[in-house]
C-alpha cells in the first residue's frame, strides 16, 4: 500500500522520461524517487546560483610597481568586464595607499543558468611601504560578513536572508619570489579559519617548468610548516568514473595553481583564435594545459566544487564563528575570566575560549532586546485594543 505514490498511467508533471519507463518497467513497485534530484535541478536553476570570490595578493614587486594579474585573471576565468570603471593610481600613489575593499557584481547567464557572481577586490594589499597589519581590513571584512548573516539569521523573518559572505579567496603569490614571502604568510594566518583560500602563482609564464615546480613544492612546503590550512578538496567517490578520478587527482596535484591571464585574443599560426600572450618567441596560451593550471582552476572553481567552496563556508567556517558568538553569549563575563585565569594559575579544564569580539556580541544582545521589546509593545497595545472593544461591546449589549 505504502508503495502506491507517484503510480498512474499517465507521465506526470515533474515526472521525467527515465521515470516513467521505470513506472512502467517496475509497476507497483515504484515509488518515484529517482525523479527527486530533477525537482532540486529545477529549482536551484530557477532560484540562480551566487557566489562570492575575494581575490588577494601584494604586488608582483616590493615596490608597488605593478600587480599580479588579478583583474586580468578574474576577467579571463568569467569571459566579462568586471573591471571596466577601475581607476589604476599612479606608482608614487601606491607607495602611500592604504588597502580598500570594493566589492562588484555581475550577473553571467550562461545555458539557462543563472550565476550572480560577486567579486571581493582589496587593491592596495601589499603596495605600500609600510604593510604592518595592512591585511586587518579584510579579516574585519570577512567577520563582518558573517555577523551579518548571523543577525539574519536570528531575526524574524528569514526568508529572504542575502548571503554575502565570502565563499572563497584566490590568494596570488609572486613568480619573481622564492615562495610564500612574510606579508603572505601573515595575510593567510589571519584569514585561514575565515575563508577556504586557494593559492595561485600569479603571472607562470615568466617561469619554465621546471622554476614552477619547484616554487610550487616550496609553497607547499611553506604552507605546511606554518600550519596555514587551504581549502582541502574532498576526496573523490568511488563509483566515479576513471576519467573524472584522474581530472581530480591532476587537479590536486597542481596546487597552488600556476596561472596566465590575458584578456587578448591571439591568432595561433593565423588559423585559431586563443586567448594568449604574445611573445617574440610564441604565445603563451591561456587554455592550454601544458601551458599553465588555468583550465584546472576554472574547472574546479566553476565546474565541480563551486557547491562544496560554498558547503565549506556555511558547514565549517561560518558555523565554527557562529558556535563561538554563542559560546560568549552564554558564558557572560568569560572574557574577563579569561584575562585573570592568565594572571593566576590556568585552569586545565579552562574550556578554550573565542576570540570574538566582545562589542559585536553586546551589539547582537542590544539589537535583540530592542526586537522584543518592540513586540512586547506590539501586544500591549492588541490587548488594550482587544480590552477596549470587548468593553464597547459590554456597554452596547447593556443599552
Ligand atoms: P592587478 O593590479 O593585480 O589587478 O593586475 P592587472 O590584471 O591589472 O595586471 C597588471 C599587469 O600585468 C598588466 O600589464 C597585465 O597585462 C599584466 N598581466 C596580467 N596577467 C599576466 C600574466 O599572466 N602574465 C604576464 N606576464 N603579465 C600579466
Amino acid at each position: 500500500m505504502g508503495l502506491q505514490w507517484g503510480l498512474g498511467k499517465k507521465r506526470k508533471w515533474g515526472e521525467t522520461a527515465g521515470a516513467a519507463t521505470a513506472s512502467r518497467t517496475m509497476d507497483k513497485e515504484y515509488v518515484g524517487f529517482a525523479a527527486l534530484p530533477n525537482q532540486l535541478h529545477r529549482k536551484s536553476v530557477k532560484k540562480g546560483f551566487d557566489f562570492t570570490l575575494m581575490v588577494a595578493g601584494g604586488p608582483v614587486l616590493s615596490t608597488g610597481e605593478s600587480g599580479l594579474g588579478k583583474s586580468t585573471l578574474i576577467n579571463s576565468l568569467f569571459l566579462t568586464n568586471l573591471y571596466e570603471d577601475r581607476h589604476l593610481p599612479e606608482a608614487s600613489a601606491r607607495l602611500t595607499q592604504t588597502l580598500t575593499i570594493e566589492r562588484r557584481g555581475v550577473e553571467i547567464e550562461e545555458g539557462g543558468i543563472k550565476v550572480k557572481l560577486t567579486l571581493v577586490d582589496t587593491p592596495g594589499f601589499g603596495d605600500s611601504v609600510d604593510c604592518s597589519d595592512c591585511w586587518l581590513p579584510v579579516v574585519r571584512f570577512i567577520e563582518e560578513q558573517f555577523e551579518q548573516y548571523l543577525r539574519d539569521e536570528s531575526g524574524l523573518n528569514r526568508k529572504n536572508i542575502q548571503d554575502s559572505r565570502v565563499h572563497c579567496c584566490l590568494y596570488f603569490i609572486s613568480p619573481f619570489g622564492r615562495g610564500l614571502r612574510p606579508l603572505d604568510v601573515a595575510f593567510l594566518r589571519a584569514v585561514h579559519e575565515k575563508v577556504n583560500i586557494i593559492p595561485v602563482i600569479a603571472k607562470a609564464d615568466a617561469l619554465m617548468p621546471k622554476e614552477t615546480q619547484a616554487l610550487k613544492q616550496r609553497i607547499r612546503d611553506q604552507l605546511k610548516e606554518e600550519e596555514i590550512n587551504i581549502y582541502q578538496f574532498p576526496d573523490c567517490d568511488s563509483d566515479e568514473d576513471e576519467d573524472f578520478k584522474r581530472q581530480d587527482a591532476e587537479m590536486k596535484e597542481s596546487i597552488p595553481f600556476a596561472v596566465v591571464g590575458s584578456c587578448e585574443v591571439v591568432r595561433d599560426g593565423g588559423t585559431r583564435p586563443v586567448r594568449g600572450r604574445r611573445y617574440s618567441w610564441g604565445t603563451v596560451e591561456v587554455e592550454n594545459p601544458h601551458h599553465c593550471d588555468f583550465l584546472n582552476l576554472r574547472r574546479m572553481l566553476v565546474q565541480t566544487h563551486l557547491q562544496d567552496l560554498k558547503e565549506v563556508t556555511h558547514d565549517i567556517l561560518y558555523e565554527g564563528y557562529r558556535a563561538s558568538c554563542l559560546q560568549s553569549l552564554a558564558r557572560p563575563g568569560a572574557r574577563d575570566r579569561a584575562s585573570r585565569s592568565k594572571l593566576s594559575r590556568q585552569s586545565a579544564t579552562e574550556i578554550p575560549l573565542p576570540m570574538l569580539p566582545l562589542a559585536e556580541t553586546e551589539k547582537l544582545i542590544r539589537e535583540k532586546d530592542e526586537e522584543l521589546r518592540r513586540m512586547q509593545e506590539m501586544l500591549e497595545k492588541m490587548q488594550a485594543q482587544m480590552q477596549q472593544s470587548q468593553t464597547q461591546g459590554e456597554q452596547s449589549d447593556a443599552l
